[in-house]
């Protein structure tokens, strides 16, 4: 059950991201999955590199199609762990639509959201997450736009997992992971992860100052949607922790008649040899 593999990752030094590839390493040995169970699929950006360092299956999607290409995985083998994952921009800005309907389509998978609030792999400019007047080569004037709230935005769209955690803080974050994979649907993790090149305002030391720990405050019901919401305002979006979880939602893969739980490939496709030769003849 090791998932790391030999390749050096090349983020730079202090990247948040490292940290989300250790979480999903352990977060996977920790639920007992072995690396041929688990698909990893990303992005572009620099998170997006994330699937050719873990020791499991990997696929270096397009920009903002990560989602779309981990929907379709686990619609042709249900048996895989299929754990999506991508950048801010990745999947607040070119990725919006797919984002919004594959968490209100509540198919089986894990979606980790990289956020540094910045784009870092061209170099620093703007993103949907970063604030208002934040200054960047795109906006040397400051940001006239407000950051997006992922998780007002998860919560709008009907999500049954919604949990947000900083990078800094592995021991729950690979906890929200282990039980992201294990809920029956899907599951929304924002995690921020310092761009601690390019993004001078949110450093780990910013985090550790602003972020509101769920996990301290024992009451708190995380099954009460309303509840959630007015903690994700009342923090300003700052809220760590599980926010929110619905057991009784059935999931994509539950209501869709006719979908088998076996994968594709080892389903009988019940024609016979003239048939399948004529269903491929269609196809050349
Ligand atoms: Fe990480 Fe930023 Fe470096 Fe990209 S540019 S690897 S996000 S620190």
């Amino acid at each position: 059950k090791d998932f790391r593999n030999k390749i050096k990752p090349n983020w730079c030094p202090g990247c948040g991201d490292f940290s989300i590839q250790a979480a999903i390493q352990r977060a996977a040995a920790n639920v007992g999955l072995e690396p041929e169970d688990v698909a990893i699929v990303s992005g572009i950006g620099c998170s997006g590199r994330i699937s050719g360092y873990i020791h499991a299956y990997g696929f270096h999607g397009i920009h903002g199609r990560a989602l779309p290409i981990a929907q379709g995985l686990k619609m042709a083998n249900r048996e895989l762990t299929v754990i999506a994952s991508g950048g801010d921009g990745d999947g607040f800005a070119i990725g919006m639509g797919h984002t919004v309907h594959a968490i209100r389509r509540n198919m089986n998978i894990t979606y980790i959201v990289m956020d540094n609030q910045i784009y870092g792999l061209t170099k620093g400019q703007t993103s949907p997450r970063s604030a208002f007047g934040f200054k960047t080569k795109s906006t040397p004037e400051g940001s006239v736009e407000d950051a997006l709230s992922p998780l007002e935005l998860a919560m709008a769209a009907g999500a049954t997992f919604v949990a947000q955690s900083v990078s800094s803080n592995i021991k729950q974050l690979t906890r929200l992971i282990e039980e992201g994979i294990k809920h029956d649907g899907f599951s929304f993790i924002n995690v921020f992860s310092p761009c601690v090149t390019f993004n001078k305002i949110n450093t780990y030391d910013w985090f550790k100052e602003h972020i509101v720990d769920l996990d301290e405050e024992e009451a708190y019901d995380r099954s009460n949607r309303t509840l959630a919401m007015t903690k994700i305002m009342e923090t300003g979006s700052l809220a760590c922790g599980l926010i929110y979880q619905d057991q009784t939602k059935k999931s994509y893969e539950q209501v869709v008649s006719g979908f088998k739980p076996e994968p594709l490939a080892k389903q009988d496709i019940q024609l016979t040899k003239k048939q399948f030769e004529q269903l491929v003849a269609e196809f050349r």
